[in-house]
């Protein structure tokens, strides 16, 4: 997605194998279609992953000591409620877009934040503006989208980019 989620999930990935003993288990939404078995990140960096999680998977079955989750946006809110049963009793980070491109929440996203015991953003910087940015507006690049904005690429901007690109949006019709 163009965000640097990714690439905090693959460098908590290596500083867990380098300085602990713990297993690491490695999984995300089997919706996300840039590539069915690996995290892929900005940086030429990619991780292979141990699973994907559907509507259907049981998560409770994993046994690493802790699971890294990436794309979780695109997982169900009644999987996230699974994860959170299973967040009981081992340690999970999830990794995902809050928003889709019209700054409406996720339903995954939501309900991730409405159970999560710690939320924390990951500060980008305003393509346009070159400005750090806590706002975490996207701008659909694409105009085919599909509706749940699998496959999406982003752009990330301040609010004001966000609606100076809307208002040329909605005059170019
Ligand atoms: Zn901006």
């Amino acid at each position: 997605m163009g965000s640097g989620k990714s690439f905090k999930l693959v460098g908590m990935y290596y500083s867990l194998k380098m300085n602990t003993k713990v297993t690491v288990g490695v999984f995300k939404s089997e919706v996300d279609i840039r590539t069915n078995t690996t995290i892929s990140t900005r940086a030429p960096l990619t991780l292979e992953i141990n699973g994907t999680i559907t509507d259907t998977s049981d998560i409770s079955r994993e046994n690493y000591d802790i699971l890294l989750i990436d794309e979780v946006q695109f997982i169900s809110p009644k999987q996230i409620e699974n994860i959170r049963l299973h967040a009981q009793t081992h340690d999970v980070y999830c990794f995902g877009l809050l928003t889709d491109h019209t700054a409406v929440l996720f339903p995954g996203s939501k309900r991730l934040v409405e159970l999560a015991d710690n939320v924390i953003q990951i500060n980008d910087f305003c393509i346009p503006c070159s400005i750090c940015t806590h706002y975490r507006a996207i701008l659909h690049k694409k105009r085919s989208f599909s509706e749940s904005d699998v496959g999406a690429e982003y752009d990330h901007v301040c609010w004001k980019c966000f609606c100076e690109k809307d208002l040329i949006k909605n005059k170019n019709g």
